[in-house]
């Protein structure tokens, strides 16, 4: 079916001027596929709404008609016409937000860059192309039209698009644009957290993440995106092998080793986001000790300080907070060990092993191959437990009300550590989790232990006392431990 066809039709029939613009234009020329259609006209809003509804849309709904933007669906297809504008006003500004145009050539001056400011008339083809769009197409490069200086004043979030733009259909950004951005970084941060997160997450799912993320540090955008990453090029994490390889070369790697998802590829990113604060150095060797936790506080802080929906948040934080049990696996692990693994890392299983999977990023083949060969074996036993048993749901076979008629005792906290122990034992494959009445056995078997080690703990303590008040000097370590 012929959208454009029949939106053409209507709009030339009532007078009005009607032009494919922006990405859709860019993308067709490039041959690349496109999602919407974005066209411009110089009829208003009402007009724009009966004139589509006259073509016999799917559905038809306002994006924001103080924007001037109408969006409709034919056979799939979404299309979004737009008013001509005068300006491109950023949201946050305090500035009227739209001021309606007449003139196409208008509404292109105001784009942000030459390949987003060709148009085409959809009835003749013709291009419109005022700012040799087409020859930076051509040449593969992102140019902002007009003084790149004052684009970038008027709306700080175009250097974002740019570094965006680049990475997503693998151009270079022109040499004056790129200078431009890095002696105007900084006025990045007067941009709203919704804006910068929508960006950084396309730079992020893009073919090319790491040559996106790398480009932020080197025009200086990245202190303004996620500052908490700036000690990561600085933070070295090898000193054995010949080569140095700091916590950001590392993170790119990985970056781009994972499947783009946002989910998936936000792990990536943040997963050794807590090394530089944990670094510490002890027999010549470095150490990141726990900054997978470190990490995971950070990752939720930053994630939710971007206004990343509070799902995605949850799912990366987890990942960053498991990603060193997976990495830790060995085969020696018991069956019980691979469980509890289960257990705790639930639904973020298969992720938490793709991450695992990329952050395997030596120099050296045969330690790369050794790791995934790892990999791969704890999620064969993963796969393996899983088929026998709903280990998810695996619990100890006699429940707090059975604990309670069993040692005739009022409910308390006595009733967790028996209920944990039998888990435990389940988990381990020594107890049948229907098997109540081993169960019962092993219960008060603990509960005796128990009380034995509580009388023991009670009688070592006052012993303890004694001999610490009888001979004070005799016992250096005491000392040691008490000065
Ligand atoms: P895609 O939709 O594939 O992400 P796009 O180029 O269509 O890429 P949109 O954000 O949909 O990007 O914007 C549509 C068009 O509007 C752009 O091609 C550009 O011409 C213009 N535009 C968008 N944002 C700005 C801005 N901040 N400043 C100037 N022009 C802009
Ligand atoms: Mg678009």
């Amino acid at each position: 079916m012929d959208v454009l066809g029949s939106i053409a039709t209507v709009f030339d029939r009532a007078g009005f001027e009607i032009f494919l613009v922006g990405g859709s234009v860019r993308d067709r020329l490039l041959g690349r596929p496109f999602e919407d259609l974005d066209l411009a006209t110089n009829a208003r809003p009402p007009d724009i709404k009966r004139l589509l509804k006259q073509a016999k849309p799917d559905g038809i709904y306002e994006i924001g008609a103080k924007f001037g933007t109408i969006g409709a669906t034919f056979a799939g297809t979404g299309v979004e016409v737009t008013t001509y504008r005068k300006e491109w006003y950023p949201t946050e500004s305090r500035k009227p937000e739209v001021e309606f145009g007449d003139d196409l050539r208008e509404d292109l001056a105001r784009r942000d860059f030459t390949v987003n400011a060709i148009a085409q008339n959809i009835s003749t083809g013709t291009i419109i192309d005022l700012f040799r769009g087409a020859s930076d197409l051509a040449r593969r490069r992102i140019k902002a039209v007009g003084n790149p200086s004052e684009r970038f004043a008027e709306d700080p979030l175009r250097m974002l698009r740019a570094v965006r733009l680049a990475v997503q259909l693998d151009f270079d950004l022109e040499q004056r644009t790129a200078r431009t951005i890095r002696g105007n970084a900084g006025r990045l941060q007067y941009i709203s957290a919704e804006r910068i997160r929508d960006e950084l997450v396309k730079i992020v799912v893009s073919p090319r993440p790491d040559l996106g993320i790398a480009a932020l540090f080197e025009l200086g955008l990245m202190r303004f995106v996620i500052p908490e990453l700036m000690d990561m090029p600085a933070t070295e994490q090898d000193t054995t092998g010949h080569k140095h390889k700091d916590v950001l070369a590392h993170t790119l790697q990985v970056l781009a080793g994972v499947p783009a998802e946002p989910t998936l590829r936000l792990a990536a990113l943040l997963h050794d986001v807590g090394k530089p604060k944990t670094k510490s150095i002890r027999n010549g060797r470095i150490h990141f000790y726990r900054h997978e936790d470190v990490g995971a506080r950070m990752t939720r802080e930053i994630l939710q300080r971007l206004r990343v929906d509070s799902a995605t948040v949850n799912e990366v934080t987890k990942l960053v907070a498991l990603h060193m049990r997976s990495n830790l696996y060995t085969s020696d692990w018991s069956d019980g060990a691979v469980r509890r693994f289960i257990r705790e890392v639930g639904d973020s299983r298969e992720r938490l092993l793709i991450l695992s999977r990329a952050d395997i990023t030596s120099y050296r083949p045969r330690r790369i191959e050794a790791g995934l060969v790892r990999v791969a074996e704890l999620e064969a036993r993963c796969q393996q437990l899983v088929g026998e048993a709903d280990v998810e749901r695996m619990d100890s076979p006699l429940d707090g009300n059975e604990l309670i008629e069993l040692f005739g005792r009022a409910p308390g906290p006595w009733i967790r550590p028996v209920k944990d122990y039998l888990l435990e034992l389940v988990l381990d494959g020594e107890l049948d989790q229907d098997d109540k009445e081993q169960a019962a056995i092993l219960a008060r078997e603990f509960q005796a232990g128990m009380s034995e080690r509580a009388n023991g703990e009670a009688k070592s303590s006052i012993e303890g006392e004694i001999s610490a008040a009888s001979d004070g000097a005799g016992a250096p370590v005491e000392n040691a431990r008490r000065s």
